[in-house]
């Protein structure tokens, strides 16, 4: 690790990086303000994160959450199924709710039977969509077994077909690959939409529980954590540039440091978590390093598009369209300006968070 990021040093030297990160930020056609600006309202949050994780121990019957208990179910959480045709309603109607145009990519998903969800010995596990530029369309890979995860998973899947098949009938196949950092702008916002459409059907306050759970230990876990691990890289290039040696004790101790900026003293660590960077394998690819921020850009400039479709209704949706059919013609910054947001600034991140937080008060609401 320590001679990776020693090599990565001299790569930026060589080739005139003004910092370690400015590689990662040409190649997501983003900029430092913006990104120190996210970094910023992040921080800004951690009370958030840690205000839900407490009250998660809560739920839990626990005095306090053990590392292991981060991402873990609800104990009396109610086994919800659904059939791949109650998944299909379900996204269905969550899509057509936002509006009945935007649903056509999925209905049309389903009608040509581009998505492969049948469990079958062998097959690749996991799920992606791969889009098909000619054909103006895209194949949806995911493994369904009536779970949850399982439904949101389509939602989310067939939310990047959303976006494929907007930005194919709108740019030339050299604008129709989308940036990381806009990339799930669709797909996130597909799960949004489920959310809500769960959240108003739910029969039980459990259900609503788990729902919220949910979504507060994923995006929680994207916002929070993965931007830890973006501190922790910027801190031990610090380090190396201050001319520190670093063994396994000092990278912990780095490690430790931003880990307890994002949780404070709302989780019992395993003595091994010290360790935890070790075994993060997006720290050994040599030459790409900062993979993870992106996923924290898009979580919260999705977040903060929803916060605008709450505000502005229905005249959000040709916005949304607009953003949507861009691909990589214009930058993301451009189109952050669509929905009429600055996303250089740190106020356009407190929005994003707004989000979050609206589900944690959710969440207390029906716990109180
Ligand atoms: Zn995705």
């Amino acid at each position: 690790f320590r001679n990776i990021c020693n090599d990565w040093l001299s790569v930026c030297e060589w080739r005139k990086y003004s910092s370690p990160m400015e590689a990662s930020l040409i190649t997501n056609d983003t900029d430092q303000q913006t990104i120190d600006n996210l970094f910023r309202a992040v921080e800004e949050n951690v009370g958030t994160y840690q205000r839900y994780l407490r009250l998660k121990a809560k739920l839990m019957r626990l005095p306090k959450l053990g590392c292991h208990d981060i991402l873990a179910p609800l104990p009396d959480a109610p086994d919800m199924k659904f059939t791949f045709e109650q998944a299909k309603d379900l996204v269905i109607r969550a899509y057509a709710s936002f509006d009945e145009g935007y649903a056509f990519a999925v209905k049309d998903m389903f009608q040509r039977r581009h998505i492969d969800a049948t469990p079958r010995y062998g097959k690749q596990h996991g799920a992606f969509c791969a889009g098909w530029y000619n054909g103006k369309t895209a194949y949806v890979l995911q493994s369904f077994n009536g779970r949850l995860n399982d439904l949101y998973t389509l939602a989310h899947e067939l939310g990047h077909a959303t976006h494929d098949y907007y930005c194919y009938r709108n740019q030339t196949i050299l604008n129709s690959r989308v940036p990381m950092v806009v990339a799930e702008t669709a797909s996130i916002f597909g799960e949004l939409l489920l959310t809500d459409l769960l959240l108003k059907e739910a029969k039980t306050d459990m259900e609503k529980k788990v729902v919220l759970c949910r979504i507060l230990d994923g995006a929680g876990r994207v916002i929070f954590s993965v931007t830890s691990r973006a501190w922790f890289e910027q801190s031990i290039y610090e380090a190396i540039k201050r001319g520190e040696y670093l063994n396994h004790e000092t990278i912990c101790k780095y490690w430790v440091a931003v880990r307890d900026k994002a949780y404070g003293d709302t989780v019992e660590w395993f003595n091994e978590m010290l360790s935890e960077w070790s075994i993060t394998p997006h720290y050994y690819m040599a030459n790409f390093r900062f993979y993870n921020y992106p996923y924290v850009y898009a979580q919260l400039f999705v977040y903060a598009l929803y916060q605008k479709y709450m505000e502005e209704g229905k005249a959000f949706v040709p916005k949304m369209e607009k953003i949507l059919s861009m691909g990589s013609s214009i930058s993301p910054v451009e189109i952050g300006k669509i929905a009429g947001f600055d996303v250089t600034t740190k106020e356009f991140w407190q929005i994003g968070m707004k989000q979050y937080e609206h589900f944690l008060k959710e969440l207390e609401k029906i716990t109180q």
